[in-house]
């Protein structure tokens, strides 16, 4: 329950907050929503006697949309995704999804830049980014650069990001076709079992393009380019369905814990994935 003593900062801007990680490498660390970092601390499991609070941060939270473009900022929380109607009607999945993340008042704090930043695969956002194909944006004393979702996970805990590397916001397409994230947990607030994000086009009843990632099935977020291509060019009979489940089985890599035997995992993916392609085949 009691952290460690920690320095608080509160910079009005980025050059602020990077000068105190730069400063401080590894002993510091951002404070975003607060909602995975602060249990982390009063755990212990986490020390950081640098902790930069980047709630003051000009320009870091916001959705915007343009065309098909849409970019969110990392300090935007999860309510704020849910309570967008124009992010409803771009990228539907957004808000399917952050309604399925934690409870009400976590929503209120928790932030997308948090989520995605974490590392940790039970975070629902990382997949749903890789589902996207969304981009990350990280500026740290060298300047800004880009990274695909689907190149910044490498394991529990272990991005791209540098220790001096701050995610300013996450930008995908607006998606088109059917859309579903499906997640199968214990209960409100708990981290999935299994969670599938699926999106996917359809013409005159042919599957014309799908994507596919996996949420807590191995210690990154899993996109299975494989199991996307399995519906492609079919028109998603129960035999394309089983090849594309097939293939999502061949990219996971469940470990066992208080959510069950890895077999368990392993079936509760399959069921979540097919109901999660049927679903977005209904609204494609
Ligand atoms: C009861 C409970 C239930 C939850 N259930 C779920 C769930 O079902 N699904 C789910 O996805 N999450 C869940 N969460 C986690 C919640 O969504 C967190 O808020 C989220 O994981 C982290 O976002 P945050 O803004 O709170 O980040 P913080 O806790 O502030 O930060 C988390 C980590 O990311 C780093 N970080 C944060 N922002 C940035 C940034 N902009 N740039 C670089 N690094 C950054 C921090 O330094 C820290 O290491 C739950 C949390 C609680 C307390």
């Amino acid at each position: 329950m009691i952290p460690a003593a920690f320095e608080y900062y509160r910079p009005k801007d980025l050059a602020g907050a990077l000068s105190v990680l730069v400063e401080h490498g590894d002993d510091a660390r951002v404070l975003a929503g607060g909602h995975s970092l602060i249990p982390m601390m009063k755990l212990r499991m986490a020390e950081v006697p640098h902790l930069i609070d980047l709630q003051d941060v000009e320009g870091l939270s916001g959705i915007s949309i343009e065309g098909d473009s849409i970019r969110i900022g990392a300090m935007t929380t999860q309510h704020d995704i849910i309570d967008n109607a124009q992010l409803a009607l771009a990228a539907p999945i957004m808000r399917e999804a952050s309604l399925q993340i934690a409870d009400p008042q976590v929503r209120y704090m928790g932030t997308v830049g948090g989520n995605v930043a974490n590392g940790d695969p039970g975070n629902d956002m990382p997949g749903l980014m890789q589902c996207l194909d969304a981009t990350f944006t990280l500026v740290g004393p060298d300047g800004q650069r880009k990274v695909a979702a689907r190149d910044f996970y490498e394991a529990a805990y272990m991005t791209d990001r540098e220790d001096e590397e701050i995610l300013t916001a996450v930008e995908f397409n607006a998606p088109k076709g059917g859309y579903a994230y499906e997640k199968q947990k214990r209960k409100i607030g708990d981290y999935a079992t299994a969670a599938a994000a699926v999106l996917l086009t359809k013409e005159n009843g042919t599957c014309t393009s799908a994507s596919i990632a996996m949420t807590n099935l191995s210690d990154t977020p899993v996109h299975s380019e494989k199991a996307g291509a399995a519906l492609v060019g079919t028109s998603l009979d129960d035999a394309a369905i089983k090849a594309a489940v097939d293939a999502m089985l061949g990219d996971i890599d469940p470990t066992q814990d208080n959510r069950g035997p890895i077999e368990f995992k392993r079936h509760a993916a399959a069921i979540i994935l097919r109901r999660a392609i049927e679903n977005a085949w209904a609204r494609a």
